[in-house]
């Protein structure tokens, strides 16, 4: 994710980055028992009854509702349908999981929306609401490592999130022709029951019907053509690959399209709201030659295509949905669109399992940013980041990015300065190992989840090198670093801030001539941003 600078300059964008606060955490004490649903009443020997309810969150403590225990979803099978005439949303959920435990209870995370029946295998099972729980009782006991389908029939009015603090709005966000869907960090609740949270990854199928003349988009690759029928179209949309529940996208509404592929031959995919028109084939040339460059960077591209969409709806900021970032409402800089791409890599192929390693997203895919500004040919990596460095009354410092908080998990800290806690690292153990190290990081935890303590190992693995002291002057302590330090192998190298690095992959454009910056860098680092 990242905000929209709307008047700042490629490379340097500091304005207020979301943040957001845990705030549905909901007691199963408080809901209202759905009338037509029988009360959860488990019967046999209590203490192995405890042990076989799926707990109501999965385990996150910043994050406690969130998710739910008990069992691994693999694949989420979504046919939904959607009339932006009356904000009316129906269809049926199919869930497949594995026990981890014994199961006589578990829960799924549903926010609003009226549940018309829960089936297990085909079999009817009782379920409650409880704020955003969905508490599911099913007919037999679910045994340890069983394979389970859970299939959910539902319908209403999604409503998105609006409680956060200064996140602004996320989730299923209706417009005026249609839906605009962004989820992160919890807002899959909004308009799918799941396991919503990002430790649980699953593969999707999307079966989306909306009126005819209209356009539905998910992740993924569209599977045939689209069907219409009785003025309806219906979309279906697979996406192959595992994927945490806040990449999931339903947005829909009027769109122009264009499909190709990339240079290097990936497909590629591109929308736009009538508004952007103009932008159409620029989102998609962009989106394709940044796909490129950066898997000469990072690695091989973990999914099965690449893309971007524009919709009219402002949100303020962009969200790396999986294949399918999405903007809310501005034309995106090159910056943008770079940072959106490289959270292909980090965030949704390698994933964190945790909210308060963020920093694994956010401050690899600014750094992303930094390294497209230097492949452009303007500011340097090392230029930023000694420009950073001299703000000195920035807000990074009294917030170190290691640890999001939860109530300001998007705080500018673990955008910049994790993107400096990267710089810092290249410097101390020099380009060959760096980007050796983002290689291997993705080639290791590919589709997978990563913490914060797997990448300090794989880095002083790789490099040989004790780090401790790095990271934990860059991630976890308070204070502006005196950097760089006496002694450090790279002093000589950042003493000379304008030094170009020299990037593993060739520095010549990749695929033609040069494309013009819609806002070029061509001013210092500037100070930060007030808040917005
Ligand atoms: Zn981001």
């Amino acid at each position: 994710m990242r905000s929209w600078p709307a008047a700042t300059t490629m490379s340097i964008t500091v304005l207020g980055l979301l943040a957001c606060s845990a705030s549905n955490g909901a007691s199963l004490s408080q809901g209202q028992r759905t009338p037509a649903a029988g009360a959860v009443r488990p019967t046999g020997d209590a203490a192995s009854l405890k042990e076989a309810v799926g707990a109501p969150g999965i385990g996150d403590p910043d994050f406690p509702a969130d998710g739910n225990g008990g069992y691994d979803v693999s694949h989420y099978s979504l046919k939904l349908s959607y009339t932006p005439a009356n904000k009316h949303l129906a269809g049926v959920a199919a869930i497949s999981a594995t026990a981890l435990h014994d199961l006589v209870r578990f829960n799924l995370d549903l926010s609003g929306l009226h549940v018309d029946g829960v089936l297990i295998d085909g079999e009817p099972a009782e379920f409650q609401r409880s704020g955003s729980e969905l508490v599911v009782k099913p007919p037999r006991r679910i045994g340890k490592g069983e394979k389970f389908t859970t299939r959910v029939t539902y319908s209403g009015t999604p409503k998105p999130v609006r409680d956060s603090s200064n996140l602004g709005i996320y989730g299923f966000v209706p417009t005026s022709d249609g839906a605009f869907v962004v989820c992160e960090p919890n807002g899959a609740k909004t308009w799918f029951p799941s396991n919503d949270h990002p430790s649980d990854k699953a593969t999707f199928d999307f079966e989306l019907t909306v009126p005819e003349g209209l356009t539905a988009l998910a992740n993924g690759e569209l599977v045939g053509g689209p069907v219409t029928a009785e003025g309806k179209t219906t979309f279906l949309w697979r996406e192959r690959h595992p994927m945490v529940t806040y990449l999931a996208t339903m947005t829909l509404g009027e769109f122009a399209t264009r499909t190709g592929t990339t240079d290097r031959g990936l497909p590629n995919f591109a929308a736009t709201a009538p508004r952007f028109d103009g932008q159409l084939d620029r989102v998609f040339r962009l989106s394709g030659e940044i796909t490129d460059y950066w898997s000469t960077i990072f690695g091989p591209y973990p999914f099965s295509s690449t893309g971007g969409v524009i919709d009219d709806f402002h949100t303020g900021y962009a969200l790396e949905n999986q294949t399918k970032p999405m903007y809310g409402g501005f034309i995106p800089d090159e910056s943008i669109i770079a940072h959106e791409l490289a959270h292909q890599w980090f965030g949704n192929s390698v994933s964190i399992k945790r909210w308060k390693d963020l920093w694994l997203n956010e401050g690899f895919a600014t750094y992303a940013e930094w390294l497209w500004s230097e492949h452009r040919g303007l500011l340097t990596a090392e230029q930023i980041f000694t420009g950073r460095l001299s703000m000195v009354d920035s807000p990074v410092w009294s917030y170190p990015p290691g640890r999001a908080k939860p109530d300001d998990l998007f705080h500018e800290s673990v955008y910049n300065r994790g993107a400096m806690a990267l710089h810092a690292l290249r410097q101390r153990i020099g380009d060959a190992a760096f980007f050796t190290l983002l290689r291997t990081w993705v080639r290791d935890h590919a589709y997978g989840h990563a913490t914060t303590d797997d990448f300090v190992a794989l880095a002083e693995r790789l490099s040989g090198k004790n780090l401790d002291r790095l990271f934990d002057t860059w991630l976890f302590k308070q204070g502006r670093p005196r950097w760089p330090e006496r002694g450090d192998a790279a002093r000589s190298r950042a003493d000379r801030p304008g030094a170009r690095i020299t990037l593993p992959a060739p520095h010549a454009h990749p695929h033609g001539p040069r494309t013009a910056v819609p806002q070029p860098v061509s001013s210092p680092p500037r100070p930060e941003a007030s808040r917005t």
